[in-house]
């Protein structure tokens, strides 16, 4: 029996080298994102490795499409909601209402989306694990990050919600909430293609974490022995002791 792991966001950065993991780990990997083009060459790198992938085009705030992949499936054991990200960073006086909503709408609605969707699946697998990709933003507010920081405190309250309301069916539901990730795509999407605002994020940064460290520690998290459900993990960098202790270089 061939296991299925589905992965959204896994055009790049931690989706796409958690996608690889899992796969490396024995999953058929379902490789979910808006952008085609890069899941087929993800889907191809992993199946020349010799694992089994397969590109799937999804934008996890449309329902319908969402719905149509979880029909799609035959079976579904894992599902890893990873899409999500930052727009703007702007101060709550200046922030607007349009990139406050497409942050809850990617981070918060289309993780309800995704679990819905394939929930009746992974309940029926006997075995299923959710994994929610929150952030340290889930947990601490921090200046110019109001509008993610609303989102992911939603992501957080979903992933504390949907464990207890699971309490005796078989899944796990998993938060992994990453602190400092420099991946190449996330800072720049916030900046809005800002290369210069986007490096400030990381300068001087000795070691940021890797979208491999994050994909580590979901693949860690997934294969732990059924019966064991890792609640919350939070990683970040050693350079970062807190959301507002960054040690810089000079
Ligand atoms: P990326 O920007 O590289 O990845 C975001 C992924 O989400 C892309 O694959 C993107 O693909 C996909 N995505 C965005 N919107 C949608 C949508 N509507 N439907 C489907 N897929 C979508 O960033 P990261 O890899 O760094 O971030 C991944 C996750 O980790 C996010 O949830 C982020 O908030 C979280 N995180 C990141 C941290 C960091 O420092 N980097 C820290 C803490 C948490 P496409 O555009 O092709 O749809």
């Amino acid at each position: 029996m061939q296991r299925v792991a589905v992965v959204t966001g896994a055009s790049s950065g931690i989706g796409a080298a958690t996608a690889i993991r899992l796969a490396s780990a024995g999953y058929h990997v379902v490789a979910a994102a808006r952008r085609a083009d890069r899941l087929e060459a993800l889907a191809a790198r992993i199946r020349d490795d010799g694992g089994q992938a397969e590109a799937r085009q999804l934008d996890v705030t449309d329902r319908a499409g969402v719905d149509a992949l979880a029909e799609s499936l035959d079976r579904c054991d894992v599902l890893v909601s990873n899409a999500g990200g930052a727009t703007g960073g702007d101060q709550i006086a200046d922030g607007s209402t349009e990139d406050w909503r497409a942050m809850y709408d990617v981070n918060v609605l289309g993780t309800l989306n995704v679990t819905q969707a394939l929930l009746p699946k992974l309940v029926a697998s006997g075995d299923g694990t959710v994994v929610l990709m929150s952030s340290t933003a889930a947990f601490v507010a921090y200046e110019g990050g109001g509008g993610y920081v609303a989102a992911k405190h939603g992501v957080h309250a979903l992933a504390g919600t949907l464990r207890l309301e699971l309490c005796g069916q078989p899944v796990r539901v998993i938060e992994i909430a990453p602190g400092m990730v420099k991946t190449a795509e996330f800072a720049l999407n916030r900046f809005r293609g800002d290369a210069d605002k986007a490096a400030a994020i990381y300068a001087g940064v000795a070691e940021p974490l890797t979208d491999e460290d994050i994909a580590d520690a979901v693949a860690w998290a997934v294969t732990r022995p059924s019966h064991v459900n890792v609640d919350l993990m939070v990683l970040r960098p050693r350079a970062q002791a807190a959301q507002h202790k960054v040690c810089r270089e000079p």
